[in-house]
């Protein structure tokens, strides 16, 4: 398939893009978090073929995307008293609720779950495409399944040319990572996937939230998860990553003494010259944005490289570097020493 390379700042490239949803097709979109694949959320025969196209299993449902308030109502069943609260406290933004779904949506989007994921992005390509298409769309990672989620228009041409109508660039995501998941399915609400909206902020806003614990933990052989997308060993690159838990000191010493061809340190922007294998900088030890921000395309970094063992400086878990910490230790495979 011939794939439309577009790009946001021209008007007559995000009607291109909307008449490709208009007509069933796939477009890669920027947000603010990562790239989205999106389809006609309403359009099952177009949201089986995001599944297709990425590669991605057929239990792991989509996130549908809104541009207004609305458009809500065609799409769940009932908007709880919480969920309000935080749509009003972040949305536009890069938070995900789940709440019951309506009949309108079909189940390949829902993966036959009885909930649906929503959220209302704050990116102004994503939402004027929306607009413009006057849909709802069904968006996960715009990146082949496996493969670091895409942060640049680069990533998205490079997993997906080919594969799908169009790809239309918005530049660099700021955020860098996922959306945070926050479920109202059960009678708490639960966080799902830590992000850029902070679970502090949310304990803030709404007062008890649990923590889902595959945030943290490794799942058992065959455990059922709220979450399916937590069950999938994402973000794992070629080499081995082992995730190593300790103070900048500690790390730096660790990963000198274990200095090998083909290793490789995934560090804070502040090591990098004190280490003597080749590195790989995610953003300053001090900032937990930064550090979402460079995450992916690390990543992708170390995936080019002639890796083969990579010792990863785990971020804190607080604020931000949750987000981080969940994607990190699912890169290493939850192999992790503490110094
Ligand atoms: P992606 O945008 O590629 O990160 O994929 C969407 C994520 O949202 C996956 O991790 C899904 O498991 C999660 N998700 C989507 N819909 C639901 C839902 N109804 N219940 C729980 N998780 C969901
Ligand atoms: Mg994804």
């Amino acid at each position: 398939m011939e794939t439309l390379l577009l790009n946001a700042k021209n008007t007559a490239d995000i009607e291109t893009a909307a008449n490709i949803l208009k007509n069933g097709g796939l477009c890669a979109i920027p947000t603010e978090t990562v790239y989205g694949l999106a389809a006609n959320a309403f359009n099952a025969k177009a949201c089986s073929n995001i599944f297709k196209a990425k590669g991605r299993p057929g239990d792991n449902p989509l996130i549908v995307h809104i541009c207004d308030m609305d458009m809500l109502c065609d799409i769940v069943a009932e908007v709880p008293e919480k969920a309000k609260l935080l749509a009003e406290k972040f949305w536009p933004g890069p938070l995900t609720i789940i709440m019951k779904k309506s009949e309108k949506i079909p189940d390949v989007v829902s993966a036959n779950l009885s909930t649906v994921a929503v959220r209302f992005p704050a990116h102004p390509a994503a939402r004027k495409i929306i607009e413009a298409a006057k849909l709802p769309l069904a968006a996960p990672s715009a990146n082949l399944s496996g493969s670091p989620s895409p942060t640049s228009f680069e990533h998205c041409v490079h997993d997906l040319a080919g594969r799908v109508e169009g790809i239309i660039d918005g530049g660099i995501c700021e955020v860098g990572v996922e959306s945070t998941i926050i479920s109202f399915a059960g009678e708490k609400p639960v966080l799902l996937r830590p992000g850029y909206v902070t679970l502090e902020q949310l304990r803030e806003a709404i007062g008890e939230v649990e923590v889902s614990h595959a945030v943290l933990e490794k799942l058992e052989e065959g455990e059922k998860v709220l979450s399916p997308g937590m069950k999938y060993k994402h973000y794992a690159p070629k080499a081995q990553v082992t995730l190593i838990k300790a103070s900048s000191k500690d790390y730096i010493k660790f990963v000198n003494e274990h200095a090998a061809k083909g290793v490789f340190a995934l560090c804070f922007d502040e090591e990098a010259e004190k280490l003597c294998v080749s590195t790989v900088c995610y953003g300053s030890e001090f900032s937990d944005e930064q550090q979402a921000e460079h995450i992916f395309e690390a990543l992708r970094k170390i995936d080019e490289s002639k890796a083969e063992k990579v010792y990863a400086h785990s971020p804190k878990i607080t604020g931000v570097g949750l987000a981080v910490y969940n994607r990190l230790i699912r890169a290493a495979g939850f192999d992790v020493i503490e110094l």
